[in-house]
């Protein structure tokens, strides 16, 4: 393992922020830490940067103690919501700062400086000032200035957050493919799911200062671990259903899950399982109904009143009476 925490608490006098961590993350491995806000994520990352002495526990790289090893020794590159950038220096000033630190020679940093400019899309930016740039080409600046002297972890806190949605899904997407391009190994933190799917091989689920769950994207997505991590991930219903041989029988019918494990299980369902479709099973009424970007969120009575969503172009209005069906795409199996 390139970072192995072990046991981690961080305790502030009324609550103890980060409890019992461990977190391993693999040599090129990008692993998201998922969680509401104030459930310890920045905490954790800054324990891991050194920023933060943990009460417990262990942070070691390539199994050797880093207690003793102070922020700036660690090799470590770091990335905050608001970029922080170097006002007074130009864009190739701000992102050749840590090569110049490390007495790079200039002909090398200009090179380097060049290379990480064209990996996030500001080719030709170099002597742009700071204070011209739009909010997503700072955060930019920002990563190539983070990724620029090849750090042996990359720690980001919420590297998003600040932007508007359309500059953000453009930017986790371009951030992705640097990291993978570069082969950085990355802890990044975010309330974000979309950040956090996109960005991540491996998703660590955190609640209230613990880990409770691991595991790739589509796994935790589809099976969490237990409730309160579905509602956060966004079911905001639940049913008792029995599966036989990939289908799933519960109260609104059967579908197919072909990975779902026989036996009685708990469905989580999202907005997006139960579907306006004219010769659906289901009957209900619409009860309320919300535009959302590219559906129409219902609230409808089936036995009880549950979320639905329907295309934008036929959505039924308020009181209408609607033909529904399940999507398994909608569905969580919580185990
Ligand atoms: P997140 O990044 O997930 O939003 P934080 O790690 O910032 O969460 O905070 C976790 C908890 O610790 C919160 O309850 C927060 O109020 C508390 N906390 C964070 N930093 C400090 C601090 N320096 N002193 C006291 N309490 C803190
Ligand atoms: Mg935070």
């Amino acid at each position: 393992m390139a970072l192995s925490v072990r046991g981690l608490t961080v305790r502030y006098p009324a609550i103890i922020a980060v409890s019992d961590v461990d977190i391993e993350i693999s040599d090129g491995e990008v692993l998201a830490l998922l969680g509401p806000s104030g459930c310890g994520k920045s905490t954790l990352l800054r324990a891991v940067a050194g920023l933060e002495r943990p009460d417990a526990g262990t942070v070691c790289w390539d199994g050797a103690d880093l207690a003793a090893i102070p922020v700036h020794r660690r090799g470590f590159g770091l990335v905050f919501q608001d970029g922080q950038l170097f006002p007074h220096r130009d864009v190739a000033g701000n992102v050749a700062f840590g090569l110049r630190m490390r007495g790079v020679d200039k002909s090398t940093r200009d090179a380097r400086v060049g290379e990480l400019l064209a990996l996030l899309g500001l080719d030709g930016y170099q002597h742009r000032r700071i204070t011209e740039l739009s909010g997503g080409e700072q955060q930019r600046v920002a990563l190539a200035r983070a990724l620029a002297p090849r750090p042996r972890l990359l720690l980001l806190d919420e590297p998003l957050s600040a932007l508007d949605r359309a500059l953000r899904e453009q930017l986790a997407m371009d951030l992705a493919h640097a990291l993978r391009v570069s082969g950085t190994t990355a802890l990044v933190v975010t309330h974000d799911h979309d950040e956090a799917f996109t960005l991540a091989d491996r998703v660590a689920l955190m609640r209230a200062g613990r880990i409770t769950q691991s595991g790739r994207p589509e796994e935790v997505w589809r099976a969490p671990a237990d409730e309160p991590t579905a509602r956060f991930l966004g079911c905001t219903s639940f049913l008792p259903a029995t599966v036989a041989a990939g289908v799933a029988t519960c109260a609104l019918g059967a579908v197919e899950l072909p990975r779902a494990p026989d036996g009685p299980v708990r469905l989580g369902l999202r907005p997006t399982a139960l579907r306006v479709d004219g010769s659906g099973p289901l009957d209900g009424e619409v009860l309320a109904r919300v535009h959302r970007r590219d559906h129409v969120r219902l609230v409808v009575r089936l036995d009880t009143a549950m979320d639905a969503v329907a295309g934008i172009a036929d959505a039924p209005e308020v009181g209408a009476r609607v033909r529904l069906r399940l999507d398994p795409d909608g569905l969580a199996v919580l185990s």
